[in-house]
């Protein structure tokens, strides 16, 4: 299977009815597939090796990927609003080049457009009659997708997914039986993160009509979801933040349609979903687990696991509100210790992924995957008695304070269950003493007036002494990234260097 069979089936499936957008400003399944191979012959003409796609979410995103792949060409989305210095960086390495891209990106992009050569989509588009077949079909093994990683542990590199990886992961993650005739997703996380790849394709495969937000703000998030009687969402966790607390507020109703709403990319603090799951008691939570490499996710949470773990009196399976679940059916996860040797249920290594879906190659350095298609996910965690993945962060992000090894999460999700945080994140300060100490950054709620010595006293209370924050720094905000990701390396930046 590639792309284009599953626009096929979209065309097929939806027919007449809408496949994305709204009544006003939507597109059916036919017009998408329609307008994507016209696209696609204007693409094919240019003689290109890469579309990038440059622009907010909305149905320009879909067209753009549907047309790239029916000409026989990978698709990279970027993040327009990067320095100038990073988008002339990414799109060099990319070949021959066409944009794609929307008016709000455009305007942004301004002169910068100009500056890296790029060409615009609509021009080349403009009276060019819908057409229902694609000039190329291209061979599963083809690239279809190039995302750069986040970067927040090292610089950015171009993540390869080949048709046969997307469609593996659609094929592995939907449910059986496809969506009811109403039933609509909302995706909200930006077009140049896997999972807005991966939820466009696996919703419009099920059936689901997307629903775009161009720009998110909870307000808005809410007020669409109402008005376009939203089904589905997948959010990062700073958004789910955003809209418990817009809800709590209560200027806001909650929502009534909303079945399931699945959240990952990042650990959500336990606060902040225990107070979703109270607000939403109608809905059920999906935490996902996934990596850009691995075609996102290969592990969930559902929403059975979710009850299961509220209702029981079990410590160990009220924990599993703290994991992201078992593996996709297509997938196995193993996990190793230093030596390469698989570890016990409970005992803590690094996270291997292996599956159909599982594309793990970058551009710049071809497939990092071990001869078995084993991939190291840098990550790590444990497995519990039955299979429950437990993901303690990045290896990379572990402190060794006196030769100890501590992971951040543990301490920020203590520091999370103070009354008075609203946020927090603890990152390793380099130290002539221990190697590394402790340093926890801290957003209070409003009004709070909690100290640095009380935080210190929570912790110790908790934890281990060894794990108590030699620092505490307040701050107003956490450095986000857009898809809700700390940036560790700015707030290493921002701690006071040793005297
Ligand atoms: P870079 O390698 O440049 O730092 P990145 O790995 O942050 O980029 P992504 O592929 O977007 O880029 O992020 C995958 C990582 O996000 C995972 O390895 C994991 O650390 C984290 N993650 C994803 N989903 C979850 C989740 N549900 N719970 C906890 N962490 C998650």
């Amino acid at each position: 299977m590639n792309l284009l069979t599953l626009l096929d089936m979209v065309a097929a499936g939806h027919g007449d009815r809408l496949a994305l957008g709204t009544a006003q400003n939507g597109l059916t399944g036919e017009q998408l597939r329609d307008q994507a191979y016209a696209g696609a012959s204007q693409v094919t003409a240019q003689d290109i090796d890469t579309v990038v796609f440059m622009g907010e979410n909305g149905p320009a995103f879909p067209l753009a990927l549907f047309a790239a792949a029916a000409a026989g060409v990978p698709l990279l989305p970027l993040n327009y609003r990067l320095a100038r210095e990073q988008l002339h960086d990414a799109v060099a390495r990319q070949g021959r080049t066409l944009l794609i891209s929307d008016d709000t990106a455009l305007a942004g992009l301004g002169n910068v457009v100009r500056a890296i050569g790029l060409r615009d989509w609509t021009e080349l588009c403009a009276g060019h009659p819908p057409t229902p077949t694609a000039p190329v079909q291209p061979d599963p093994d083809e690239v279809a997708v190039l995302l750069l990683t986040s970067g927040t542990t090292a610089a950015p590199k171009s993540a390869v997914l080949r048709h046969r990886h997307l469609a593996a992961y659609v094929l592995g993650s939907v449910e059986f039986g496809g969506a009811d005739a109403d039933e609509a997703v909302i995706v909200s996380v930006p077009p140049y993160h896997i999972a807005a790849v991966a939820n466009l394709l696996s919703n419009l495969y099920s059936g689901r009509r997307v629903v775009y937000l161009e720009t998110f703000t909870a307000t808005a998030w809410l007020e669409t979801v109402a008005a376009e009687r939203v089904t589905h969402a997948m959010l990062v966790p700073t958004m789910l933040a955003r809209i418990v607390d817009e809800l709590e507020r209560g200027d806001t109703p909650a929502p009534t349609t909303l079945r399931s709403l699945s959240y990952g990319g990042a650990r959500l603090p336990s606060t902040v979903l225990e107070r979703a799951l109270t607000l939403l008691p109608g809905t059920g939570f999906v935490n996902a687990y996934g990596l850009t490499e691995t075609s996102s996710s290969v592990a969930v949470l559902g929403p059975e696991d979710h009850r299961r773990a509220l209702d029981s009196e079990d410590p160990d399976v009220r924990a599993r509100l703290g994991s992201v679940g078992r593996p996709l059916p297509s997938v196995a996860i193993e996990i190793r210790d230093e030596a390469g040797q698989p570890c016990p249920p409970g005992a803590i290594g690094m996270i291997y992924v292996k599956g159909a879906q599982v594309a793990g190659e970058y551009r710049e350095s071809g497939p990092v995957t071990d001869a078995d298609g084993w991939f190291a996910t840098r990550d790590e965690g444990h497995l519990d008695a039955e299979g429950y993945l437990f993901v303690r962060g990045r290896a990379d992000d572990t402190i060794i304070r006196g030769g100890e090894n501590i992971a951040p999460a543990e301490i920020e999700a203590v520091l999370q269950r103070h009354p008075d945080v609203r946020d927090a994140a603890v990152v390793g300060i380099p130290d002539e003493e221990w190697g590394q100490r402790i340093g926890a950054f801290i957003v209070l709620k409003p009004g709070a007036s909690a100290t640095e010595d009380g935080m210190r006293a929570f912790v110790r209370q908790r934890l281990r002494s060894s794990k108590t924050p030699d620092a505490v720094h307040f701050l107003d905000e956490l450095p986000h990234t857009p898809t809700g990701k700390v940036l560790r390396r700015e707030l290493l930046a921002q701690a006071p260097q040793p005297a």
